[in-house]
């Protein structure tokens, strides 16, 4: 029996996004199928924050395109949006609500019957105990699994982490790590995230593409990109990317 073709939930075409003289995302094509974890990897500056905003229709590509769920963004795709879950550039939560309130606040905006994930979502990433809290009485690690926590209240097919990670000490990024694995294993989310951490991505994420200067270096499978190599994967991502920036651990 011929085995069933991977369904497409993002497909990235000849996108490019240009501030003035800077290219910022350069002809980048990919495709991510359901059920896979991406990394989207690259040193400071490379293009992910702005490739995640033109994902989410924050941005205009100046040429080429974003296709979810073989609906194009930007044109009419709202409804498709719905099915995406995003956290970009960091928790932003109303500080003087609970956590639980704010999350009755994003199942309103996000759409009819997200109210009902409440309680699964707050269990899910660990902040039933602290519901009622208010935000501004979280830590930077709670804060970031409340973020997650709204981003999955609308029971999201495509979930798009912008550096989930960043700031957070090392218990924190195990649990938010730990999240991620089993969300895409137990949930069967497609997952997006951008990390700058090559061992973030290798820890969490079953792909990766590697951007530099917006332009996509290498691409695939986290275990044949090891497989195709003679050392290990971050001196390929050095000898890529250059990296002296030194944010790679
Ligand atoms: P980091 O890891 O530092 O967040 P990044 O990989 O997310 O970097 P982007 O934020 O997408 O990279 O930036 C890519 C390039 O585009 C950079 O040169 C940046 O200065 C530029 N850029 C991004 N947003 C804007 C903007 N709104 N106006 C002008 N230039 C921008």
């Amino acid at each position: 029996m011929a085995a069933t073709k991977p369904e497409k939930v993002l497909e990235l075409r000849h996108l490019t996004k240009r501030y003035g003289k800077t290219i910022a995302v350069d002809d980048l094509s990919l495709t991510v199928c359901r059920g896979e974890v991406w990394g989207l990897l690259g040193p400071n500056g490379a293009g992910k924050t702005t490739t995640i905003r033109a994902i989410l229709g924050l941005v205009r590509p100046d040429a080429g395109e974003v296709v979810v769920m073989g609906h194009p963004v930007g044109r009419g795709a709202q409804r498709i949006m719905r099915h995406i879950g995003a956290t970009v550039e960091g928790p932003t939560a109303y500080s003087y609500l609970s956590g639980r309130d704010n999350l009755r606040l994003c199942a309103k905006l996000t759409r009819n019957g997200a109210e009902q994930n409440i309680e699964r979502v707050l269990e899910l990433v660990g902040l039933i105990e602290k519901a009622n809290v208010k935000v501004s009485d979280y830590s930077l690690g709670m804060k970031q699994r409340l973020s997650l926590a709204q981003a999955l209240v609308g029971d999201p097919s495509l979930l798009i982490l912008d550096e989930p990670v960043n700031g957070l000490d090392p218990r924190g990024i195990r649990e938010i790590r730990r999240l991620i694995v089993r969300l895409a294993r137990e949930k069967q989310i497609t997952i997006l995230l951008s990390s700058h951490l090559l061992h973030e991505v290798e820890q969490t994420c079953d792909h990766v593409a590697i951007i530099d200067k917006g332009k996509l270096v290498l691409s695939g499978p986290v275990p044949e990109l090891l497989s195709q190599t003679t050392g290990d994967l971050e001196d390929l991502f050095i000898e890529l990317t250059g990296g002296e920036d030194g944010s790679i651990n």
